[in-house]
């Protein structure tokens, strides 16, 4: 009898405790849950999107300003330095090219008496200059090339039966295959990189180079000095067209339906001019923080939580990115501020990774996955935010097999937060292989990984365009995935359980 009482006490006592612990846990997780506030957030983005930092342009001076004020926040909460040398940052190559002036684009239009008149193009509607344009002015004929793609194995050449010397080519992006979860599209991957169709079009001698991307600003694009590049938009192309009895939308329909070139000179005459100067010597960084694990042995296990801290800089106005990505950047912040406060010991490690390079090239994810500041090998996964602050809903995506990880952020929403939660596995797209992410770095290396993004758009976007400021995103919605991030962050740091 006397020794089931005392096994009866031993239970209590460890109820308790267990009960204690888990309260004490709860106690501090929401001490520091509620000091996550939008109007602290919203100071951060203004702060990033200040004149200060001209947009971020990875490799610019104005970018490292950036990159030391994030390491300088990290510092202050007492969060460790994970870059080179005991530092905040990992350094890499970023050549970079400043828009001196927005340039021009216009249209020589012949009249039936045989004169002729020029039509100029309104920046940035019409044209968007091009970010890594040589500079100077090229007069030419436009040529039609279709994606500008030459892949011989494939059978295509949108460079066949035409001659682009001297010419301006007129370029449309992506490949023609448009799926690219079909394993087909993996074939083409190399051929959609903005980098292969500009290249591909000095190849073969042209002297200028019309973007059909959205006339929008672009520095993810290659360099050389030879050609002249612009961005077009909706009317200038029209105006190409015109006379021709098609658009340049039906060639590239017919196109992705045959899967066959349908390349031809417009007879159109157009004037490019850019004025840029090269800065080859230019260095990039990513700022890398780290909470360290506590457990003797979890503490070698990481989770890295990064977006990408670079925007697109400035070419005539400029881009402060806000959404893309102050937002994602801001929400880490949240969490991480919280988390470095909280007062609970994690189990294991903690990565904050605030990228740089992303648009131009994804150059600061590709090198920390190769080169990450804990060993790959046991990071449990890399989760990635982009453009995550413009709606009323969240979403949590995880590459499969392992929708084990989406519970963490779904029980967390659903305890504390309360908003629409879609949870899905595998991850989309990226993960088949279309290059458009710092995620792909991660999961075509093996890591596994998460992307988090915000849905029910409520406000405006603009896309690598000027209007991508503080008032373009919901900061409220903003404060709720910091907190969702907090949440499920500490507990997945925490959770013996979890092992794969
Ligand atoms: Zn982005």
């Amino acid at each position: 009898m006397k020794r089931i009482k005392i096994l009866f006490l031993i239970l209590f006592v460890t109820a308790t405790c267990l009960i204690n612990a888990q309260d004490d846990f709860e106690a501090k997780l929401l001490s520091r849950f509620h000091t996550i506030t939008s109007e602290e957030m919203m100071t951060w983005m203004e702060k990033l999107c200040s004149p200060e930092f001209q947009g971020r342009l990875s490799g610019t001076p104005e970018f490292i300003a950036g990159a030391e004020w994030v390491a300088g926040m990290l510092k202050e909460w007492g969060i460790k330095p994970g870059g080179d040398n005991g530092t905040y940052f990992q350094w890499f190559d970023a050549p970079y090219t400043v828009v001196n002036d927005i340039g021009t684009l216009s249209l020589k239009i012949t009249q039936t008496d045989g004169s002729s008149i020029i039509k100029n193009y309104t920046y940035p509607d019409e044209f968007y200059p091009g970010m890594n344009s040589g500079t100077g002015e090229i007069t030419a004929e436009v040529v039609f090339a279709g994606f500008g793609v030459t892949a011989p194995e494939l059978g295509y050449d949108d460079y066949k039966g035409i001659d682009v010397k001297g010419k301006i080519v007129l370029v449309n992006r992506d490949v023609p295959p448009t799926d690219a979860r079909n394993p087909e599209y993996s074939k083409w991957v190399k051929y959609c990189y903005h980098q292969f169709k500009l290249e591909n079009a000095v190849r073969h001698g042209a002297a200028g180079f019309l973007y059909v991307d959205g006339a929008s600003a672009n520095p993810n694009i290659s360099y050389d000095p030879s050609i002249i590049v612009s961005g077009i938009g909706l009317q200038p192309l029209a105006d190409i067209f015109s006379g021709l009895n098609t658009t340049n939308a039906a060639v590239i329909e017919k196109i992705r339906k045959s899967i066959t070139p349908a390349s031809f000179t417009t007879g159109k005459t157009m004037t490019i001019r850019a004025n840029t100067t090269r800065h080859s010597e230019g260095r990039g960084c990513n700022v890398v923080g780290i909470i360290e694990g506590t457990d003797p042995v979890l503490k070698d296990e990481a989770i890295i939580i990064g977006g990408h801290l670079d925007a697109v800089g400035k070419a005539g106005k400029v881009v402060n990115g806000a959404l893309d990505n102050g937002s994602g950047v801001v929400d880490i912040m949240g969490a991480a501020k919280a988390m470095a406060q909280s007062g609970i010991k994690l189990k294991r490690s903690v990565v904050f990774l605030f990228i740089g390079g992303e648009e131009t090239g994804l150059h600061g994810s590709r090198l920390h996955a190769e080169k990450p500041a804990l060993p790959k090998e046991k990071t449990i996964v890399y989760i990635n935010l982009d453009m995550v602050g413009n709606g009323t809903g969240l979403v949590v995506n995880a590459s499969a097999p392992y929708k084990q990880l989406l519970t963490y952020f779904e029980e967390a929403n659903t305890k504390y937060i309360h908003r629409p939660f879609r949870g899905s596995a595998p991850e989309p797209i990226d993960y088949y292989g279309r290059p458009r992410s710092d995620t792909y770095n991660f999961s075509s290396r093996g890591y596994r990984t998460m992307s988090l993004f915000t849905t029910g758009t409520v406000k405006k976007i603009y896309y690598h365009l000027p209007g991508d400021d503080p008032d373009a995103v919901t900061i409220e919605i903003m404060e709720d995935v910091a907190k969702m991030i907090y949440v499920a962050l500490t507990t997945m740091a925490n959770d013996e359980n979890l092992k794969f």
